[in-house]
């Protein structure tokens, strides 16, 4: 496995990163998850575009282009001889000394991992998982934008932690008020008498790229869509739940804080979306 570090590829036993790397001491960069579906980048531009607005928001100077950083990835998939895969963008903010001040660093780490993916067993996305609203509050977009993909996902992983001490394989994060945002890694939809619902991201759910698609997809076959506010109530009231994300794909949540969902099986809707969302990803992208 050939991993792009410091500007070359290296063998994955030799790709190790500085412990003065402020990526490693304060969580200081940006990352990107992206899908490789037989051979199809699936919408790299829409990753890369989130990719260089976290960079600028957080005034962190990726040096390369879109179009070079595009060449690269593209590259590191086709030195692994990889036709589907997971792959890992991480841009930090490189070697400085051991203040939080960035001024230290002056040259950002950029690395581009490219692996087969293990996601959730099959038995999941054909049964449907379980997920629980936790205790953590999704921050406040006014203090700290859920749109920055920063390397500090403590947050999330809270989060997580949260989920697993419940015993479901998924958290819902809510905001400070108390509406639903998304999950640990994934948005959140809802379906209700045959329309479509997902909280406007706003409220604090990161503009997820499978959410966009799935927004696309549902369109395109005729579904009503609405970007609108919901509760906790309004999901356990659902007719059919799913979340989203580049590493899940589209799976069907059939129970929540304990409350089955409809009949507590995938529904319909989930299926035909995630048929539609397995047919593109082949397509829609970079080749
Ligand atoms: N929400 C958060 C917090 C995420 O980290 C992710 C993963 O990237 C998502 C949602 C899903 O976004 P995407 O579909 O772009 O992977």
């Amino acid at each position: 496995q050939w991993i792009f570090l410091g500007g070359e590829f290296v063998k994955k036993e030799d790709a190790v990163v500085s412990v003065f790397d402020h990526g490693f001491l304060y969580g200081d960069g940006v990352f990107e998850g992206i899908r490789v579906y037989s051979g199809n980048v699936f919408r790299l531009d829409a990753h890369l575009k989130r990719l260089y607005e976290s960079a600028q928001s957080i005034m962190l100077k990726i040096p390369y282009t879109h179009e070079e950083m595009t060449q690269l990835i593209v590259e590191t998939i086709k030195k692994n001889q990889l036709e589907s895969a997971y792959i890992r963008v991480v841009v930090s903010r490189g070697k400085g000394n051991l203040g939080l001040d960035p001024s230290s660093c002056s040259n950002p780490n950029v690395i581009i991992i490219a692996e087969e993916l293990s996601m959730f067993p099959k038995e999941f996305y054909e049964q449907g998982i379980k997920i629980a609203s936790v205790a953590s509050r999704r921050n406040r977009p006014d203090v700290l934008s859920p749109q920055i993909k920063s390397l500090n996902y403590l947050n999330n992983i809270l989060v997580k932690l949260e989920a697993n001490q419940a015993g479901v394989q998924e958290a819902l994060m809510l905001n400070d008020q108390g509406y639903v945002t998304e999950g640990s890694a994934d948005n959140i939809f809802i379906v209700k008498n045959g329309v479509i619902y997902t909280p406007p991201v706003y409220l604090g759910a990161l503009e997820g790229i499978t959410r966009n698609a799935i927004l696309d997809v549902a369109k395109a076959k005729g579904f009503e869509v609405k970007e609108s506010p919901f509760t906790r109530h309004d999901v356990y009231v659902a007719d059919e739940v799913f979340l989203t994300g580049t590493a899940v794909e589209v799976i069907a949540v059939v129970e929540v804080d304990g409350r089955k969902i409809k009949d507590g099986v995938p529904g319909e809707v989930t299926n035909e979306l995630l048929e539609e969302f397995r047919r593109i990803v082949t397509t829609d992208g970079v080749a």
